[in-house]
């Protein structure tokens, strides 16, 4: 088991700001910053200085407090190569493969492009942790505003191939409740996401954030995930199609909903 340490905490409407601390290292990182005040006021709360901000994509939403904080910490910034001069501050440029040390940790970076081009998700093997901005969500995925479903699908599949069942997932937005109902109009035989709607629901009522989620409760419940499932394909009428097809379909359908 890890020593991590995890805060995460809302910000705007409904951003998810996450500390990460080593208590080893005394090292901590911010996963994007999508308002400095807020972020800033945690690391007070928690008594932890920022030495690492990690960027996963060029959204307003997720790095329009990045100047500010840098300013205030002078933490390293790592963020994605292909939005780094658009984003500014960034002082190590990462792509897919990359690796940056966190203390006696090493942050993987994971390219997932789909929701954005630029998209940079990051993994932390040893602390079982990983962080996936807008790409995947608890039981859904991020819109594709800069992509094709079938690059949205390749990294999903990554994400899949890469990341261990019990791995926990931090994820940009609480989108979930909205996720889950949607989820079960594709998949409505699934009987763990029944379950999970009813939880989520619970945790909403009183204001609880839903994430971080796991690998596998992903692999059981999320839709855009499940393209190879006999019952979302039958549902969408799909049957015998490609995964990609299958996963633009659902995604097509999601956009509507
Ligand atoms: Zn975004
Ligand atoms: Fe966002």
């Amino acid at each position: 088991m890890s020593d991590l340490e995890i805060r995460q905490f809302m910000c705007l409407n409904d951003n998810f700001g996450v500390l990460v601390y080593d208590p080893a290292s005394e090292a901590t990182l911010a996963v994007d910053v999508p308002d400095a005040e807020t972020v800033d006021g945690e690391l007070e709360k928690a008594g932890w200085t920022l030495s690492h901000i990690l960027i996963t994509h060029h959204h307003a939403d997720h790095v329009q407090g990045l100047k500010a904080l840098k300013d205030k910490t002078g933490a390293q910034v790592i963020g994605p190569v292909k939005s780094a001069a658009q984003i500014g501050d960034i002082d190590e440029s990462v792509d897919d493969g990359a690796t940056v040390s966190f203390g006696d940790y090493e942050i993987r970076c994971i390219a997932t492009p789909g929701h954005t081009l630029d998209q940079i998700s990051y993994w932390i093997p040893e602390g079982g942790v990983a962080f996936t901005g807008d790409t995947l969500f608890a039981m859904g995925c991020g819109r594709l505003f800069e992509s094709s479903p079938a690059i949205m699908w390749s990294s999903m599949q990554k994400l899949m191939n890469q990341l261990p069942p019990e791995t926990r997932i931090y994820c940009g937005h609480e989108y979930t409740f909205a996720n889950a109902r949607f989820a079960v109009s594709v998949d409505p035989a699934n009987s763990a996401l029944a379950d999970r709607l009813v939880e989520v629901e619970r945790l909403r009522a009183a204001d609880k954030p839903t994430l971080p989620t796991t690998m596998a409760l992903e692999l059981q419940t999320n839709p855009f995930l499940r393209v190879e499932d006999a019952g979302i394909r039958e549902t969408v009428g799909l049957v015998g199609a490609p995964a990609a097809e299958v996963f633009a379909e659902v995604r097509r359908r999601k956009d509507s909903f």
